[in-house]
């Protein structure tokens, strides 16, 4: 059997045995076929069978349930989007009221689902704290984007700044500058998720088959290597995998993020750092960082990892010496008690990026194709509200779900952005990256020249600015 409790720490934790379940030996004839059983597919049986559980729906994963990104992730289960703040800039004020106010309703939706399912998969929602820790330039940039929030119409209650003493209560980091306070946000073992939604959509009816990788896909149907599947509705559900199921992959990017753990750390070293009712934290720098204190009191923390060229899929994370070592540094920097922690875990996972660098729900009538993805890191609660929203468009229901501007009811898989052709995406990842590494460096160095600083937050900022 593969190795899949070396997949992540949240992995080697389940009490489960992680037996494979059947794979697909024999023709199917269905409603609903959705390939892979991370979240995305997992959510959209769950809503679909609990709304209409006449349907017959098979989930066709290559591996094994969280096998993806989904068992995989550092736990922040978000009530946000990607570039909700683009998408929702377009409506009016009340509609973008009631949008941000299902976003942030979302951790509430999982957590009445996991009390409904009897799902314990470690969900605390101590809100997330975006921090001010390494350098002063962060908070200007913190308090410039809690403006933007502030001016389309969000309050204190729904993002709040905090002075360094503030923070200081929640977490004490070495150099606070300050910080933004999320209520919306919980923290979770994504493992514990995954498999207890595959236990959950299995006792409503749904049947999941392992090792069986989808080959072809199309309206109507799919192919593994031994078996077909006729369906009414095609739902790919593959994320950082859509590389595997052309042609997705011209629409999503395979970016990997990379993740390390520590031993189980001591009461008395928690009781320096705080973070004690399981706040998700991240440092504000373009590295786009994110940590948790898990529940059995270790540090996870995961910085953006990378792109390979032509998208391809990285299999292999045993993270290198220089991987393990720069997320150490960026911990290291904010816990200087935890430079020296014994780090027991060190993974990463693919994850998929759209072009316009937001998700997208799109479901086609026409076609029976129906799809949720894009999240471009940012998937643990946009995934729910994915599978939620695919659930009602597939149904043909008219709700505040399917009104949103992520979702796309015309035009299909067309009415995506694709990516550039290579090498010009490859090019132009490296270039955008190597401008953060660049900026997070300059501005890190407290000796740098004012000009310096300046001009590598400039050159950053424009290189973010092909991000939109
Ligand atoms: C290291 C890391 C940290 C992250 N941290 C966070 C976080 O803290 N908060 C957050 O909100 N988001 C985070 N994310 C993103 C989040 O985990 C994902 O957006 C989310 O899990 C996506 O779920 P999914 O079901 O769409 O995809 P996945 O979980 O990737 O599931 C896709 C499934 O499809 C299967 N599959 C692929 N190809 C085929 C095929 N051809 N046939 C059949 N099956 C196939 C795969 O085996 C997999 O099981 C992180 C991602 C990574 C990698």
């Amino acid at each position: 059997m593969p190795a899949w409790r070396n997949i992540s720490l949240w992995m080697d934790q389940l009490d489960d045995p992680l037996l494979a379940r059947p794979s697909l030996e024999h023709d199917l004839d269905v409603n609903v076929a959705i390939i892979g059983a991370g979240y995305t597919g997992l959510w959209t049986a769950y809503y679909l069978k609990r709304q209409a559980p006449e349907l017959k729906i098979a989930i066709i994963e290559a591996q094994t349930a969280g096998f993806g990104a989904s068992g995989r992730n550092g736990g922040w289960l978000m009530g946000n989007l990607l570039g909700e703040d683009r998408l929702l800039a377009e409506l009016a004020p009340q509609h973008r009221r009631a949008s941000f106010d299902l976003l942030h309703g979302i951790p509430d939706e999982v957590a009445q689902v996991l009390a409904r399912e009897g799902i314990d998969c470690d969900y605390r929602k101590g809100g997330a704290l975006y921090c001010a820790a390494r350098y002063p330039e962060q908070e200007v940039s913190l308090r410039r984007y809690l403006d933007k929030l502030y001016a389309q119409g969000l309050t204190e209650d729904d993002y709040r700044w905090l002075s360094p003493q503030q923070l200081a209560e929640q977490v004490r980091i070495a150099k606070p500058y300050g910080g933004i306070y999320a209520p919306h946000v919980a923290t979770i073992n994504p493992a514990k998720l995954v498999r207890g939604l595959a236990r959950a959509v299995e006792n409503l009816g749904v049947t999941i088959y392992e090792n069986s990788p989808v080959t072809h896909w199309q309206s109507g149907g799919l192919r593994t290597a031994k078996a077909s599947v006729r369906a009414a509705w095609v739902v790919p559900a593959v994320e950082g995998y859509a590389n595997t199921l052309p042609p997705l992959g011209r629409y999503q990017l395979p970016v990997q993020s990379l993740i390390v753990a520590t031993e189980p750390l001591p009461a008395s070293t928690w009781a320096d750092i705080g973070l004690s009712q399981g706040q998700a934290f991240g440092e504000s720098s373009r590295q786009v960082t994110y940590g948790q204190r898990t529940a059995d009191n270790r540090l996870v923390f995961g910085a953006r990892g990378g792109y390979q060229f032509a998208g391809k899929l990285r299999h292999n994370f045993d993270l290198t010496d220089s991987e393990v070592e720069l997320r150490r540094y960026l911990f290291g920097e904010l816990f200087p008690q935890l430079k020296k922690a014994r780090i027991t875990h060190s993974w990463g996972g693919n994850l998929g990026m759209s072009r316009r660098f937001r998700p997208h729900m799109l479901c086609d009538h026409a076609t029976g194709i129906a799809l949720s993805g894009g999240y471009g890191g940012e998937g643990v609660g946009a995934t729910h509200l994915g599978g939620r929203t695919l659930a009602d468009l597939i149904l043909g229901r008219d709700t505040l779900l399917t009104q949103q501007p992520w979702v796309i009811r015309e035009g299909g898989l067309k009415a995506l952005k694709a990516w550039e052709p290579e090498p010009c995406r490859w090019l132009g990842y490296n270039a955008i990256i190597r401008s953060f590494v660049h900026e997070d460096q300059v501005l890190a160095n407290p000796n740098t020249a004012p000009w310096r600083r300046k001009l590598a937050t400039g050159i950053a900022g424009f290189m973010e600015g092909f991000m939109h």
